[in-house]
């Protein structure tokens, strides 16, 4: 690829200034060149999104239940120590173990000083990566691994729970004293303990749960501005505005909760803890959490969700995603933009439109949502 040397022989200067040795940074580069597949990767951003449930399916399935059963049985001592050492429950360590690489068996197969420097010299996000890119020359040149042995995802996360370089860098462990932080390796337990102390450096609550699958009393009169992470209220005042466990009997104060329905009215809600917000710190995805959260209750034995979601929803693709935010903006429910990513201004429009409709108010886009707005843009046209 054009200027790819030259990029390399520019970064070379920067990351010199960054206390990286200019023979240090020549050994790492060391046969480095463009990698097209990581761009692809980087690109292909698929027309439609996964649904919640249909990542959860995938994520908390029997086998990855199963499996993490058999890790638990295998290292009771390990298991322990790790649990002992940060307060974070070892159901925890393996859900996160099982989603990030199914406890080890997927680990990454692209260099990650190549993927990373690709992908900073691409510069679509071109700061994060040279950040990533500095990170991981550091780990080198402290001798915890060395270049042609530092594999990871095509994005540079890497070894058993996919740490970024920035993440080893703050919380890598050396669990078993070897004198090395080894989250590549087949032994997977300074990468384990590591995770745990990630947990524990982002404000994990022992002994507190991350959250609870929860019911609303009366669906009408609930104000769904109230969900989402950003509000935090007390399990009291929760139960004020109707929010129950679908598990019965009173929700315990595990200090500010928020509320979530992650696919509107019509799917399971859940009220979550700081636990959450910490397991977001890993991946802000809320779904991960709740990945997390739920494969880390069904190892210790919980039950599936009680609710159903509304798996005969059709997926709205991209393009119909960019087609609701346009609609309800000229419908006037400003959506400030319309790039089919859907964050706050796009929910708060959808609610307003709601509300206006005599509808429940979830903020929930929905293909029915859209041919309505359809059928109303049609009419007054
Ligand atoms: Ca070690």
């Amino acid at each position: 690829m054009d200027g790819f040397d030259n990029w390399v022989a520019g970064f070379r200067t920067k990351a010199y200034r960054q206390g990286i040795s200019a023979a240090g940074f020549d050994r790492s580069f060391q046969g480095v060149s463009y990698n097209s597949e990581v761009i692809a990767k980087d690109r292909n951003q698929p027309e439609y999104a996964q649904t919640v449930w249909d990542y959860l399916d995938r994520a908390v399935s029997d086998t990855r239940i199963e499996n993490a059963r058999l890790k638990l049985c295998e290292n009771e001592e390990k298991w322990a120590k790790v649990e002992d050492q940060f307060g974070v429950k070892r159901e925890i360590i393996a859900a996160i173990w099982g989603l990030e690489s199914a406890y080890g068996e997927v680990r990454g197969e692209f260099p990650v000083i190549e993927a990373l420097a690709t992908l900073a010299f691409d510069g679509r996000r071109k700061g994060l990566f040279e950040n990533q890119l500095v990170a991981a020359l550091k780990i080198i040149h402290r001798g915890h691994i060395c270049a042609t042995q530092m594999i990871g995802s095509w994005a540079g996360a890497m070894g058993h729970t996919q740490f970024m370089p920035s993440s080893y860098l703050q919380h890598a462990i050396d669990f078993d004293g070897d004198g090395r932080c080894d989250i590549w390796g087949d032994e997977p337990w300074d990468a384990l303990a590591s995770t745990a102390a990630y947990l524990a450096g982002s404000g994990w609550q022992s002994g507190r749960p991350w959250g609870l699958e929860v019911s609303i009393d009366s669906v009408d009169q609930f104000d769904f501005e109230q969900c989402g992470t950003g509000i935090k209220k007390s399990t009291f005042e929760w139960a004020e505005l109707g929010i129950s466990s679908v598990a019965g009997g009173d929700i315990r104060n595990h200090g500010p909760a928020s509320v979530l329905f992650p696919a509107g009215v019509n799917g399971p809600a859940f009220m979550v803890f700081n636990n959450f917000q910490t397991l977001l710190q890993y991946n802000g995805a809320i779904p991960y959490g709740l990945a997390v959260g739920h494969l880390s209750d069904r190892i210790a034995g919980g039950f599936a969700f009680t609710a159903s979601w509304p798996r005969s929803d059709k997926q709205l693709s991209r393009k119909e995603r960019r087609e609701l935010q346009e609609r309800l903006s000229s419908a006037g429910f400003e959506t400030k933009g319309a790039d089919g990513v859907f964050g706050p201004n796009t929910f708060a429009a959808l609610r307003s439109w709601q509300k206006e409709e005599s509808s429940i108010a979830d903020g929930y886009p929905t293909m029915e949502i859209l041919e309505r707005l359809r059928n109303k843009n049609c009419a007054a046209d």
